[in-house]
């Protein structure tokens, strides 16, 4: 189609912006929430290309979102740009910059295109919920269906993920001197250590691909004093929403049986969670077909493949959405997160996939825009999933 030739060779034109932007945002990681550089790089983009951009969606100051085209079925791309205290080991300097790249494709055609392409800016992937604030306030208000594309070392046009639910729980105990009068004193630290011993007799039971790991995020106050206060957080995660809540309901009983024979009071808070990812098959396969003219094979993520959690999960049961991830480094080169892996966000190998799934995005963003019955089939079975 002469339409997609042309998307693709604005892409071209685009490229060496969005590698110098990524490279930029990898040069400079932010952390959740706090990400007004790569926000302020990414708008600036924006505008240059003569699309209006909203800063500050959702009463969030690094969200962001702009649109291109007329009236009617509307695409959402969506941009993360934060970054985990060791940097960019998560790549979304090249998330950000692949989306930006689709879309600066598809504004360079908005004359032709039959409907509208959002571009999205959200914030504070990596444990703030950025998407999650903003489904709630509105601002993925008229979109019909949504996209993102993640890097790691494989290549799947889908990509299961699972729900979480984060837990806080805090032990207040007494003080007391731990040498002169520990009989004085209920220890909150001996009710965290109890805690991940139960939850640890506890996680066998728990069903297939579950995930339960904590931290100690207070121990203590001082070595001879009976720890008055004491805290630790896990993250309880599963298939399901509905899964993950049972896993974290245990928990808080494995915290409650602890408070009680350790003579502490509990208290404890849900700091969040995201939602599983439903892939839109309809979608991802047109993606995968647009991969494979590009020379790339995209194929279903296998169900057993280890994985994690995002907050597009949350957007996948508002709307069909897609979260392809690929390659761009060699299979075991390591997993998004650890130190090994932000070396590999940075690379021309990593810059090039970068663009070639920028294109596959904007052909399939495209196509749901020009296709009704592509769009249709992926709202149809969007529809049967939520019932099912
Ligand atoms: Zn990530």
């Amino acid at each position: 189609m002469a339409i997609h030739d042309e998307i693709c060779r604005s892409i071209d034109r685009f490229k060496d912006r969005a590698i110098g932007l990524g490279r930029q945002i990898h040069a400079h990681p932010e952390l959740k929430f706090e990400e007004r550089f790569a926000a302020g790089l990414l708008t600036g983009a924006i505008g240059e290309i003569g699309v209006e951009v909203e800063r500050g969606v959702a009463g969030l100051e690094t969200a962001f979102r702009a649109e291109a085209g007329k009236s009617g079925p509307t695409v959402a791309i969506l941009a993360e740009y934060d970054a985990l205290p060791n940097g960019h080991s998560c790549g979304h300097n090249l998330i950000c910059t692949a989306a930006l790249a689709a879309f600066a494709g598809l504004a360079a055609v908005r004359g032709q295109l039959p409907g509208r392409v959002v571009i999205l800016g959200t914030p504070a992937e990596e444990g703030g919920g950025g998407k999650i604030i903003m489904l709630e306030k509105g601002a993925l208000e008229g979109v019909d269906v949504a996209m993102m594309a993640h890097p790691v070392d494989g290549e799947f046009a889908t990509f299961p993920t699972l729900a979480t639910r984060h837990l806080r729980l805090t032990f207040h105990g007494h003080a007391s001197h731990a040498a002169a009068a520990p009989w004085a004193g209920a220890s909150a630290l001996a009710a965290v250590i109890q805690t991940f011993q139960s939850v640890d007799a506890a996680r066998l039971h728990f069903r297939d691909g579950s995930r339960i790991h904590g931290i100690i995020t207070n121990g203590g106050q001082a070595v001879n004093i009976i720890p008055e206060k004491a805290a630790c957080e896990f993250l309880c995660r599963a298939h399901t929403s509905g899964y993950a809540r049972e896993i974290a309901d245990r928990v808080v009983r494995c915290a409650e049986a602890a408070a009680a024979a350790t003579g502490t009071r509990l208290a404890h808070e849900v700091l969040g969670g995201y939602k599983n990812m439903i892939n839109n098959l309809a979608m991802a396969h047109r993606y995968a077909s647009h991969c494979e003219t590009l020379g790339v094979k995209a194929p279903d993520a296998p169900p057993e493949m280890p994985t994690g959690s995002t907050d597009m999960g949350d957007v996948s049961h508002a709307f069909p959405a897609i979260h392809p991830i690929f390659r761009i480094a060699d299979p075991g080169a390591g997993n998004c997160h650890e130190e090994r892996f932000e070396k590999h966000t940075d690379t021309p190998r990593a810059y090039e996939a970068m663009i070639r799934v920028a294109k596959a995005m904007a052909l399939t963003a495209y196509d749901l825009l020009a296709d009704p019955a592509l769009l249709e089939s992926a709202r149809h079975e969007f529809a049967a999933r939520q019932e099912s």
